[in-house]
């Protein structure tokens, strides 16, 4: 029998930009707009908060993609408000539910949750509330876990929809639904049931990660049906980016700017491991910062503890791994700093989307190492959130940046140079010398060291030994590392016989690579004081549209002759 999988087609509409859901005419517009004002002290709407307001209150399944601190928690917020019956929520975190419960009683809006490590009568109390002809909850607060594994809970939200009380079901933090996502998690899957359930309730899906694949997962997982989907810009203008060489002074370096710019502010240091979240904050202590540390193998009491003091600002500074932070709500984090790479692009466009979400003017500094092979931190040329916002499908014109990252900042004092010359004689280089040496050796022989292992290539009918000698110092290796990062070179780990446990570059010396090559047309060179020269180098086609390109030898091969003719066109 062959098993034929089951085409799933996901139907949405663009919700952003239809003028119907912008209309100030619905039976709610007064109520909302009073309750806003003053339930919340809102003066305005932010950009897609009424919209995502009037599609859900109209029934509609709607999925809302919005930058973090862009207010998803109003759209769900309001309506729970001034619908009758009660607004169930998903969310991933106990500590996020507590937070926004905290928030929610401060404005007299009657909320609670249920976790799993609460104690029983405490949930059942809850429970018997929430089906009582009287209840007095507007909104309910799980964790997918309960949803998953609480019979008990389904029950009770069965009957509510029975009696129609059940209002609208959200979830928060929806990309964790997806495995594409940076947050993943399994018992978000499981949530289809609740519209397989009860599907006349309307669905709120919230989220601040919109790459393509993750919004597919969503809106599949969760069931949505014929879903309105709101989406907008991830730019966020008062952050200012910059990115930092990490130098064994990076500790001092950082305690200098956190002085410069936001002495005795709020802030994020994100480090890598535990033992870097606890000597960085002690070390920004001694320097006389309130600063404190929150990571995974903490007891939950100790981390709610630190928490807590950070939130009421009793400590500035919170030197923390990505377990922190996720749903923080707090507006005026000053600066979010990346004391070690984060995982992904994604994740550092929300791990700094922490920082200002009060609209002020916030910092977002990333501390890198070379050895850390990072396009977005060797590029020190390309606007940082053009950088950022591509990730999420987003076109964004530099000029917009007006001068808010380091890159855009800088661009003034660049001038061009056409380095290709440079790149393919170390591709040549690599490959001259059997594609088993370190980057250090490769760079060694380019500037025709002596050294006895380096010197015997002078002899070579190949030979490129000293090629590179006039170039000022690092240029030679920046552009090897370009190479590398644009996957042109591969670098492998393996044992060397010439200098022990190194990197070699390696491989990939095949068509791929001369069609890569070819791409290359221009490098940017910026000065940066100090004849320190720094260095950009990108394509202008796809590989499949240049290999077409580059004739062939009789073998079949790819010929390489042409490649030094390539055209060169002016950057941008
Ligand atoms: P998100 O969930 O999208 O990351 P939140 O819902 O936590 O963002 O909101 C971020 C901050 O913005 C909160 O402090 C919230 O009070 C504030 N906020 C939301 N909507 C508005 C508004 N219309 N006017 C002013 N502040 C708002
Ligand atoms: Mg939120
Ligand atoms: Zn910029």
């Amino acid at each position: 029998e062959v098993y034929t999988p089951k085409l799933l087609q996901v139907r949405y509409t663009e919700g952003s930009g239809d003028e119907r859901w912008k209309r100030v005419d619905f039976p709610w517009t007064k109520k909302l707009e009073a309750n806003n004002r003053k339930v919340f002290g809102n003066h305005f709407f932010r950009p897609n908060q009424r919209e995502v307001i009037n599609a859900t209150m109209s029934g509609y399944d709607v999925f809302v993609l919005m930058p973090t601190g862009g207010g998803k928690s109003l759209t769900y917020q309001l309506p729970a408000l001034i619908c009758p019956g009660i607004t169930l929520v998903v969310s991933p975190l106990v500590s996020l539910i507590q937070d926004q419960i905290m928030h929610l009683l401060q404005v007299n809006i009657p909320a609670a949750y249920l976790s799993a490590n609460m104690e029983w009568p405490e949930q059942q109390e809850i429970l018997r509330e929430l089906v009582s002809d009287v209840c007095k909850y507007k909104l309910l607060y799980v964790t997918p876990e309960k949803i998953a594994k609480s019979d008990t809970l389904l029950r009770h939200l069965d009957a509510l929809y029975c009696r129609g009380s059940l209002a609208r079901i959200v979830i928060d933090e929806a990309h964790c639904v997806s495995q594409w996502g940076h947050d993943f998690r399994p018992d978000y899957q499981g949530l289809g049931i609740l519209k397989q359930k009860y599907p006349s309730t309307p669905v709120l899906a919230l989220t601040a990660t919109a790459t393509a694949s993750v919004k597919e997962d969503v809106v599949q997982a969760l069931g949505l049906e014929n879903c309105i989907i709101f989406r907008q810009s991830f730019n966020r203008p008062n952050l200012w980016y910059s990115v930092v060489a990490k130098t064994k002074k990076c500790l001092d370096d950082m305690d200098k700017f956190i002085k410069d710019h936001h002495f005795d502010e709020c802030g994020i240091v994100y480090c890598l491991s535990r033992m870097d979240c606890e000597k960085v904050a002690e070390r920004l202590q001694e320097c006389g910062h309130k600063a404190s540390f929150y990571h995974g193998s903490m007891d939950p009491k100790q981390r709610a503890y630190v928490q807590k003091q950070w939130s009421k600002d009793e400590i500035n500074i919170i030197c923390a791994t990505v377990a922190f932070g996720m749903g923080i709500n707090k507006p005026d984090v000053r600066f979010v700093i990346h004391h070690s790479l984060p995982k992904s692009i994604e994740g550092y466009h929300q791990e700094c989307g922490r920082a200002g979400r009060d609209g002020l003017r916030s910092s977002c500094v990333l501390y890198y190492n070379y050895s850390d092979y990072v396009n977005y931190c060797e590029n020190d040329l390309d606007c940082r959130r053009l950088s950022q916002l591509i990730h999420f499908g987003e076109k964004f014109n530099p000029s917009d940046c007006q001068k808010t990252c380091d890159n855009c900042t800088n661009m003034f004092n660049s001038i061009e140079k056409n380095v290709t010359n440079i790149a393919k004689q170390l591709v040549e280089l690599v490959k001259a010398t059997g594609q088993q040496h370190s980057m250090f050796h490769i760079l060694e022989v380019y500037k025709g060291s002596l050294n006895q292992n380096i010197k015997k290539y002078k002899h070579d009918s190949l030979s490129l030994h000293g090629a590179g000698r006039h170039l000022a110092k690092g240029e030679a290796s920046r552009i090897l590392r370009h190479l590398v990062i644009k996957d042109i070179l591969t670098e492998d780990v393996k044992k060397s016989d010439l200098y022990g446990s190194v990197s070699s570059l390696l491989r990939n010396l095949s068509a791929k690579l001369y069609a890569a090559l070819r791409m290359l047309r221009t490098v940017l060179v910026k000065e940066a004081g100090d004849g320190v020269m720094a260095y950009h180098i990108f394509g202008n086609a796809t590989l499949q549209q240049i290999s077409k390109k580059i004739p062939r030898t009789k073998e079949g091969l790819l010929d390489i002759n042409g490649i030094g003719k390539a055209k060169l066109h002016k950057y941008g």
